[in-house]
């Protein structure tokens, strides 16, 4: 009993893409006797968008806390703690360039 390529439509976008007699082999070795919904493309960009969705960092959360130069409310990307200064990105730029830590 030999395997044959066959042509099937992709789910998502349509498209026709070939489920080749090698690929057939492999699903049936493995026990998979579902053809595939999505063509070669769309398989590798659902893999991505998961690969993507659960990446080590979506957004900066980022903490609302008080400058402690000018007293302006800014947003830093760390948690402020007690005895830690604040400087808004203004400040900090200035304090950088100007050399003083
Ligand atoms: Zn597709
Ligand atoms: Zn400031």
């Amino acid at each position: 009993m030999g395997f044959a390529d066959k042509t099937l439509q992709c789910s998502d976008c349509g498209a026709k893409f070939t489920f080749t007699a090698e690929e057939q082999e492999f699903y049936a070795g493995r026990g998979y006797t579902n053809e595939p919904k999505r063509c070669p493309g769309c398989r590798e960009a659902k893999r991505s968008q998961y690969n993507n969705a659960r990446g080590p960092r979506t957004s900066r959360q980022m903490h609302a806390a008080v400058c402690v130069e000018c007293g302006k409310e800014c947003e830093v990307p760390f948690e402020p703690r007690e005895g830690r200064p604040v400087y808004c990105s203004e400040c900090y730029t200035k304090i950088k360039s100007s050399g003083r830590k």
